[in-house]
């Protein structure tokens, strides 16, 4: 059985545990969920969520009970992470945002709150790298990726990056957890991990 932790000191949890629950079953493996919420959970963790929510919090939450010294030894050890909006911005390189300390998991810096500032909640259909149908992708106050230093972009909107790749870990704009289709969680986590249940 997978263990899956879900970073759970603030944010959409629930709906990453079904995400990932979803994506398992497609894949015939069973999985263990588990909230991550202090220290000594993600060590025995096969992959890892960062869900979303206030990134200012997740980050000083993550920090505060020393999560995310292991969230760093995780990634380390190549096992995956999938880090969406809030988690994104917490996994990024840089935040531009002297209030959220980055754990520097993935190649990019982020603007919070910049992306789609025209429209703050929007739902699009998204074309991402190995999918091929689009994805319906929805978007809430979501961090824009502005700068992509060695991660791989698997998906743009309007010219900007809104997926993108840096070895076990793929960050996203979006909430992938927000709607029923399985397809990123999938490619996060059962299309790298080559541990067997
Ligand atoms: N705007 C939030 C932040 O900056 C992220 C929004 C989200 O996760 N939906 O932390």
């Amino acid at each position: 059985t997978l263990k899956a932790g879900v970073l759970a000191v603030q944010g959409d949890v629930s709906e990453h545990g079904d995400a990932i629950r979803r994506a398992a079953t497609a894949h015939g493996r069973a999985v263990e969920v588990v909230e991550v919420r202090e220290s000594g959970v993600v060590p025995d963790c096969d992959l890892l969520l960062m869900p979303g929510g206030e990134s200012t919090t997740i980050s000083r939450l993550v920090e505060r009970e020393g999560i995310d010294e292991e969230i760093r030894a995780h990634v380390d050890a190549g096992k995956p992470v999938l880090a969406t909006c809030a988690g994104l911005i917490v996994a990024a390189s840089d935040a531009n945002d002297e209030r959220v300390e980055t754990l520097d998991l993935l190649d990019v810096s982020v603007d919070r709150n910049a992306f789609g500032r025209q429209k703050d909640s929007f739902e699009a259909p998204l074309d991402v790298e190995g999918l091929d149908e689009p994805f319906p992708a929805v978007f809430i106050r979501a961090p824009l990726i502005a700068d992509v230093g060695d991660a791989e972009v698997l998906a743009t909107w309007d010219d900007d990056p809104v997926a993108v790749r840096d070895g076990p870990v793929v960050g996203t704009s979006f909430h992938p957890e927000l709607t029923n289709d399985p397809r990123i969680h999938d490619l996060a986590f059962f299309e790298t991990l080559e541990v067997e249940a």
